[in-house]
Parts: structure tokens; sequence; C-alpha cells
């Protein structure tokens, strides 16, 4: 079979799903038996997302191998068997840097070096190599049609069906059908725009996503069809659904799947989608619902956590139960009280985050959860405020804090390894993506994980202070997952309490729907437990 290529674009405006539909076409095209990757294009300059605010850009994912990068490769992964790599995901700003660094080097000699050919050419030589091992790569352009910094994009995939053959690449456009509350109608003007708009740059989409509150009517479906030029059977309707993970049925229901294949020339078995059926209903039909609150500073956009509050979905499916987030702003908890703020949650977490804003807060939330086990699984800086907790309440060193927030602190329980304190450029260059860890026997980590070592991406510059590991330990919290040299410490957990664990690591990178992470399975079981004892507990006391 000859490799194939599927762009989405997107029109009328941004936050449509863009993301999670190429994620859930991939998943559906998996269900048929083809190979495939998903790729993220972004237009703007920023050489990757790593050094953007969470509040610009939503949750950095980090790949495998260490690359900081858009978090749309977390629905690929989540939706499809596909790892992401850095060849995955790439923007306007590495594009430049790699055709400027050749121009230094003298690779041009003698030429201009211009948008068309040599930015397109790289965009274009940058999606083969993504595809490389893949019956279909399915490429995503960031933003939205019509913006100025997304024309190299569309340029460079108008060219790629000439070079690849029209037969071997489809255009799938995913546009906007408002519906008008005031006249109580489905509007089709913004999508016959944004199509016109794609036609201007000599893109003609061969499918239409049509993202709506609601189904779109035949009727509407075949005046799209006429004014833009694409087969009825072409218009999709992509309703909002209860639930994400249900996209890929909805697009099996649309005949999105025999759609792509016939227009590809492609022969492919039928649909096995029954992981994803019976995921669903396992979704739709929880037996229990937990509550876990989230002590964080970006509490405002729950994309910043997204794969987190993804992974811990995913626990609560792997547990038949139903999870409730509740997102604390940990600058708003009363250090000497944290009761108001958490007394009605069943878990605590604190994820993983940057900066000396909110910590105290977290370091309360993280002491109340160990004082009153309450499960506790923190992520990242999570861990660090952990061992900052220990060390100051449980071995009494007071003052003891992270380089990061004090530069002076009594006791650097958290501190920069030498590599770490080199560096002098912030893009790229904290510790990424993947690494083993060792677990010790006979601990929690080990139990969990049912395995001696395992693999986990990082992202994060400061280190729990290895002249410090010994204390810790000595004072009862148990240091389980150590780096294989036995530097670092990864995991720490402690023995006397329902569930408290920490992972220097983000284990929700790779929690998937149908590979629920164990670490989040046992965690929201533990929580599911402790709701339940404690409301036998009550119900104890009142008999
Ligand atoms: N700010 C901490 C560090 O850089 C933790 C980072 C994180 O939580 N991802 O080490």
């Amino acid at each position: 079979m000859r490799k194939k290529y599927i762009f989405i674009t997107g029109g009328v405006l941004s936050s449509l799903g863009k993301g999670l539909s190429a994620a859930a076409l991939g998943a559906v095209l998996e269900a048929r038996g083809l190979s495939i990757t998903n790729v993220k294009m972004d237009p703007y300059i920023n050489v990757d997302p790593g050094t953007m605010s969470p509040y610009q850009h939503g949750e950095v994912f980090v790949t495998e191998d260490g690359c900081e990068t858009d978090l749309d490769l977390g629905h690929y992964e989540r939706f499809t068997t596909s790892t992401m790599l850095v060849r995955n995901n790439f923007t306007t700003g590495k594009i430049y840097q790699s055709v400027i660094e050749r121009e230094r080097a003298g690779d041009y000699l003698g030429r201009t070096v211009q948008v068309i050919p040599h930015i397109t050419d790289e965009i274009k030589r940058r999606i083969l190599v993504a595809a490389e091992d893949v019956d279909i790569a399915i490429v995503e352009v960031g933003g939205t049609v019509g913006d100025i910094e997304g024309l190299p994009f569309l340029e460079a995939i108008r060219q790629f069906r000439m070079d690849a053959g029209p037969e071997n690449v489809l255009f799938i456009h995913l546009t906007l059908v408002p519906y008008i509350k005031t006249s109580g109608e489905l509007k089709t003007k913004p999508t016959q725009h944004s199509v016109k708009q794609l036609r201007e740059v000599g893109i003609q989409p061969d499918l239409l996503f049509c993202r709506s509150e609601m189904e779109i009517p035949k009727d509407l479906r075949q005046k799209i069809s006429r004014f833009c030029n694409v087969e009825e059977r072409d218009v999709i309707s992509v309703p909002d659904v209860a639930h994400i993970y249900e996209l890929p049925m909805k697009l099996h229901a649309e005949d999105v799947d025999d759609r792509v294949l016939e227009k590809l020339g492609i022969w492919a078995s039928s649909a096995d989608l029954e992981p994803w059926t019976d995921l669903v209903s396992r979704l739709h039909h929880p037996t229990k619902t937990v509550r876990i609150a989230i002590c964080g500073k970006y509490v405002h956009l729950t994309d910043t956590y997204k794969s987190l509050n993804e992974a811990l979905a995913h626990g609560g499916i792997a547990n038949g139960a139903a999870v409730d987030l509740v997102f604390v702003d940990s600058e708003t908890i009363d250090i000497d009280d944290p009761s108001g703020a958490l007394g009605d949650v069943d878990g605590i977490l604190v994820p993983g985050g940057f900066g000396v804003r909110g910590t105290e807060g977290k370091i309360a939330a993280i002491r109340y959860a160990r004082e009153n086990s309450i499960p506790f699984f923190g992520i990242c800086l999570g861990l660090q405020m952990v061992v900052v907790e220990f060390a100051r309440n449980v071995l009494g060193l007071t003052g003891a804090n992270s380089r990061e927030f004090d530069p002076n602190p009594t006791h650097a329980v958290i501190e920069l390894m030498n590599e770490q304190r080199e560096v002098t450029q912030k893009g790229g260059t904290m510790r990424l993506g993947s690494y083993p860890c060792d677990l010790g026997e006979g601990t929690r980590a080990h139990a969990i994980y049912d395995a001696g070592t395992i693999e986990e991406r990082h992202r994060h510059r400061f280190e729990v202070n290895p002249a410090h590991h010994a204390a810790l330990q000595d004072g009862g919290l148990v240091i389980s997952g150590w780096s294989p040299d036995r530097v670092l410490a990864e995991i720490v957990e402690l023995k006397d309490h329902p569930w408290f664990l920490a992972c220097q690591f983000h284990p929700e990178f790779k929690s998937r729907p149908l590979a629920p992470h164990p670490l989040f399975t046992s965690y929201i079981k533990a929580v599911a437990e402790a709701k339940r004892a404690r409301q036998r507990g009550a119900q104890v006391a009142t008999a």
C-alpha cells in the first residue's frame, strides 16, 4: 500500500476540538487494522511550547524522547496506540531554525532563501519523516484558516498533494455550524466562508467535520454540500458528545472511516470498536463517585492539567468510579486550617508546577493529608513539596525549602544537581523525557507496578537533595523509586498511611483510557476505599 496522508485544517475559530477529532480519527483507522501516526504543525514562532505559560498554552505534553510538545499529542497517544516522538510536533520556530542553520552553514550558497520553496520544503520534509513507519499519517495544522502565520503550512500541504499524488492525500476541514438561539437555527455561513478561504489558497476539502451543539439535519447538509463543493455524505455531523471517548464511535457511525478509506483507495478489515464501546458503557455506568482535590496554581484553566485529568478519569474507569475533580487554588488554602478547602474531599493531589506562588498552601494540604490519613498523590512539584513538608514537620528542619523558592534556605532539601547548575538557556534544558527507575522490594510502588524497573517521563530541573536522603528515610519517608545509579529519588511513600505516594516523574503522560496507568488505578481504588470507610464510620457514629 502506498503511504497515505490526511491533513486536518480548522475553520471559523479555535477550540472546536480539532486535536480530538484528529485523535479520534486515528482511533477509528486503527480499529480498521491500519497503522497510523498523528502529527501537529503549530504556526507560532516559539521553537516549542516548553517556555510558554500554561495560561497561554495549556499543558505542555512530554514525549518519550524528551520533547516538550503541544497538548494535542496527549490526545493522540490516548486515543491510539502510537507513541509520539519529537518528530510528531513542529512549529514555525523550529522550521525557521533549521532553515537558518542550513543557510549559515552555507547549504544554500548563492541562492536567496525564501518561504517558498525553502520553508515549505522543510515543512514537507518533516511530514515525510514523521510518516516513515506507518500506513497513514494524520497531520493537523494548528490555528485557523485565515491566520497569516498559518499560510506557509497551507501552501506546503497544497503542494504535498501534488508531490505525493492526489490519490494518496485527503483534506479534512473542521468548521463550526453555530446554533443561533434567537432565531432557533443552525447557521452554515461561517462554514461557507471558511471553505471559501481555504479554496483561495488552493485547497478544496474532501470531507467537512461540522462541529455543532446538535446533529446537523439533512437539509443543512445538502446546503453545505452545495455551497462548499463537498458531497453530501462527506459533510460529517460532529455534535458535542457527553464524553470525548465517544468520538471514535461517533465518527464511525457517520461512516467517516469508510469515506476516508474509499477516497484513499484502501482496503481494510471491518472496524473493531468493541474496546471503545465497552469503555464508554463503563464511563456511563459508574458504581461510585469520588471527589479529589487538585491543589494547584493554574486551577482556572483545566487545560493546564489535561493529561492529569484524563489519567484520573482512567483510574476511575478501571474502578467503576466517576471522578469529580475539585480544583483548589492553593493560594486560597488556610495554612493553619486547610479543612475549609479540603474538608469534603476523598483524596488530595498536588500536581506539577513552577514558581513559589501557592507553595505554602500545597505544603499545608500535604500535611493535612498525611496527618488525617487522606489518600494523597504528589506529582513532580508535588513530590518536592512532600519532601519539604516532611523535613519541616517530621524531621524538625525549620526553614527547609526548595532552592527554587528560596535562594538561601537553612536546609535545601530540594536542590539543583550539577548538570542543571550549568544550564544558561531556558528552552528544552530541563530533565526531560523517559528515564528508568528501580523500585524497592516490598514497597507500595513495587506492588502497584508489579515490576522491578519502570520507565516514566520527566520534566523538571530540581531533585531531592541526595544529602538529605538518609535523614528522610530514617525519619520514615520511604524512597521506593531510585534512578538506576541510586543518586536520584524518584518515588517517595509513607508506610502507615492508607495511600501516600509521590513521584518525581509525570505518570499522567503514559495513561491511556484503554490502558489506565497503575498508579492512578491504585490511587482511585484507595480513594474509593477511604470514602467507604469514612461513610461506614459515620454510620456507626450515628447508630
Ligand atoms: N518546578 C519544579 C522543578 O523544576 C517541578 C517541575 C514540575 O512539577 N514539572 O523541578
